[in-house]
């Protein structure tokens, strides 16, 4: 399923809007209801341009605040408004004297959503005592408040282009053995050390980024020891599978390890007397 988000913004600004023009003070409640959702739907909208490399656990935050976070940690300007320009490099790195602009995006960013979406959500309830004490809701400042939103979000779902999302990003197979699935990762801008993990398995794998672009992709793995003293066989394991009950057959001497919690007489504090 590839829900239109853009679309459903639009036709929830739209009902929104139906709501004000109503004039009706009790309806502003349904204004705000609907621009909540314009707003849940524009992150969404944007969250899809990012669907390859948000990690599967992610799919179920609802919250726009929440999600627009967790995109702005994969790219820092998942967030940014901008324009799209292109042009032909007559050398390699050196910005083209003709630029084409196809157009400005205007982004709902995470600073209009905190500024808005739970703000508008308190109006979705009952007053508290202490708001009714002090008057009840102030349907004043929600309208001005709604006013203000469908301003923005129409400057959103006018931009000519939408979703832009440029970066510099490495594929690999997942060095897991028992995998080897291809795993695609986003390479920040100045980051030298990236971390990367498998969505397919765990595994976790760190992109060292030289200065000149070039990058290596290497496993975190920890050397694991035969639990056969005599034996000195060394087992590379990933830190997913260094996990209580994890077990394995030494390849060498054919001693059956287990990993397992274990208590220690701690030496090194001191010791209480008598
Ligand atoms: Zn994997
Ligand atoms: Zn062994």
């Amino acid at each position: 399923m590839n829900p239109n988000f853009r679309q459903r913004a639009k036709e929830a600004l739209q009902r929104a809007k139906a709501e004000m023009a109503s004039g009706c003070e009790e309806r502003l409640t349904y204004a705000a209801l609907e621009l909540r959702m314009a707003i849940e739907c524009v992150t969404y909208e944007r969250a899809k341009s990012f669907e390859k490399e948000l990690p599967p656990q992610e799919y179920d935050v609802w919250q726009p605040g929440k999600l627009m976070k967790v995109l702005l940690e994969l790219e820092p300007l998942a967030d940014a408004s901008g324009t799209v320009s292109f042009g032909k490099e007559r050398e390699l790195g050196v910005p083209a004297e003709e630029m084409k602009t196809l157009g400005y995006e205007k982004v709902f960013n995470l600073k209009d959503i905190k500024g808005s979406y739970d703000a508008l959500g308190s109006f979705l309830h009952q007053p508290t005592l202490r708001q009714f004490n002090s008057g009840g809701h102030d349907w004043r400042k929600l309208r001005s408040r709604c006013d203000e939103l469908m301003v923005k979000l129409d400057a959103v779902l006018a931009s000519p282009v939408f979703n832009i999302n440029f970066g510099t990003f490495t594929t690999f197979n997942c060095m897991n053995e028992d995998c080897g699935k291809t795993v695609r990762k986003r390479l920040p801008c100045g980051q030298t050390e990236v971390p990367v993990v498998c969505f397919e398995c765990g595994a976790e794998h760190v992109v060292q980024v030289e200065s000149t672009g070039a990058h290596m992709v290497r496993p975190l793995v920890q050397d694991v020891s035969c639990a056969n003293a005599e034996c000195g066989h060394v087992l590379k394991l990933f830190r997913h599978e260094i996990r209580e009950g994890a077990y394995w057959k030494c390849p060498e001497c054919g001693t059956q390890c287990r990993i397992g919690l274990a208590v220690f007489a701690d030496m090194s504090a001191p010791q209480s007397e008598g």
